[in-house]
């Protein structure tokens, strides 16, 4: 079935966006997961060629689009495995920051650059002591004068060791009852003293991808880093986790059609007992299982995407297809690797950094039992 929910543009897009990722993001791949990292030229790259905010506004330097440009571009890297990249990150979940709490002057000095690729965007919300429970942050921004002073400790921060610019969770009222109420969101430049960056971490899957802890030693900045207002930091993450958790939905189901693709080219050149394995009925009945429910999981991404750019409430429609999506993902992965035998056990074969990518799709961005919790509360439990 046609997918219904890109327009001709955004079409065009895509096919030159694909152009851009043929010729300078594939070639790339192989050496940005063996060195962990990837490299600000690509970024700047990206931002050239209007790839860093395609739906950011136009008076910033974007291209005025919906998110459904945002969509294109994340299926798209996911189709390459260039997971290392994370745009999204970037672009679809720290931007919105910017545009929809950011003041004017905050705006003016930090979107431009973003959006060209200069500035990379981070956001640090989880700590060594406390990730799900996001109200439990001890990260604190205390106010002293026309400063405030950070102190406290970060760790999985995407984009840690390249990263200009973070989003930083931090307790402006640590004594606050209810806790949530005292969190607040602080813009703080790797640049500003204080601000140490630790470890890159060893990861079991997307290699590329930075992922690092940080920390904050006595570091000032000044009040007017604050985004929004003190103590709305919480509300301010409950409304654009949202955009974050359809981000992982969109991604999960282009990388599924990558590895079904691949799994099925796979599956009729290899033979066993003087036939393709193509010919056994349990691959048939598996892959025919597996495309079943990437085409159901497709059309519900579609429909949630359409709802999400017409501004309708998605929280519960977001946690449901985090949640299925991203489990889809990781069954499918382990299904597709075990139809390539012993070859899918080796990292010379796409499939085995697939089935290791996948698995990190149902914790991050809230985890997979957190997308039930919030279900649950919606349909009235709990
Ligand atoms: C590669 C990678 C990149 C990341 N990037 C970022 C980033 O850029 N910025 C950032 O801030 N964070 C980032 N994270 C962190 C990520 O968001 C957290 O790991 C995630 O939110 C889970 O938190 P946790 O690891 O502390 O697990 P915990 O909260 O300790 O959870 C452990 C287990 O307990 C379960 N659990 C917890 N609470 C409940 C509950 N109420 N009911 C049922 N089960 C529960 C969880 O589902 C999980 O299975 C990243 C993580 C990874 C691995």
């Amino acid at each position: 079935m046609r997918r219904d929910v890109f327009t001709p543009e955004h079409e065009m897009f895509r096919a030159q966006f694909r152009r851009f990722v043929a010729r300078e993001i594939e070639p790339k791949v192989a050496q940005w997961n063996r060195e962990h990292t990837t490299d600000r030229e690509t970024w700047r790259r990206m931002g050239e060629e209007g790839y860093l905010g395609p739906c950011m506004p136009e008076e910033y330097g974007g291209g005025g689009g919906d998110f459904l440009y945002d969509a294109i571009v994340m299926e798209e890297l996911a189709w390459q495995r260039a997971h290392g990249l994370m745009a999204a990150v970037h672009t679809s979940i720290c931007m919105p920051y910017l545009v929809s709490y950011g003041s004017a002057e905050q705006k003016a000095r930090w979107l431009p650059p973003a959006i060209r690729g200069d500035v990379l965007l981070g956001i640090c919300m989880t700590e060594p002591g406390t990730g799900s429970d996001l109200a439990n942050v001890q990260t604190r921004a205390i106010r002293d004068g026309d400063h405030y002073v950070l102190n406290g400790a970060k760790t999985f921060i995407s984009l840690g060791q390249l990263g200009d610019l973070f989003i930083v969770v931090a307790k402006t009222d640590p004594a606050a009852n209810p806790p949530h109420a005292g969190i607040s969101l602080v813009l703080v430049a790797a640049d500003t003293p204080g601000f140490v960056r630790g470890r890159k971490l060893e990861k079991l899957g997307l290699h590329a991808q930075d992922t690092s802890e940080l920390s904050f030693q006595d570091c000032r900045v000044p009040v007017t880093n604050l985004l929004g207002r003190e103590g709305q930091g919480f509300k301010m993450l409950m409304e654009k986790l949202q955009q974050e958790r359809i981000c992982i939905a969109v991604t999960a189901i282009a990388s599924c059609r990558r590895a079904l693709a691949d799994t099925l080219d796979y599956v009729k050149q290899r033979h066993a007992f003087g036939q393709p394995i193509a010919a056994f009925q349990n691959t048939q009945f598996k892959l025919a299982e597996l495309a079943t429910q990437v085409e159901i999981g497709q059309a519900f991404v579609d429909r949630l995407l359409a709802a999400h750019v017409r501004g309708e409430d998605v929280v519960l429609e977001a946690s449901m297809a985090k949640w299925w999506t991203t489990d889809l993902q990781r069954r499918l992965t382990g299904e597709c690797l075990q139809l390539h035998g012993g070859y899918g056990f080796m990292l010379e074969y796409p499939i085995s950094m697939d089935y290791a990518d996948a698995a990190v799709q149902s914790i991050y961005a809230g985890t997979n039992e957190i997308m039930k919790v919030i279900i649950a509360r919606r349909l009235g439990l709990g």
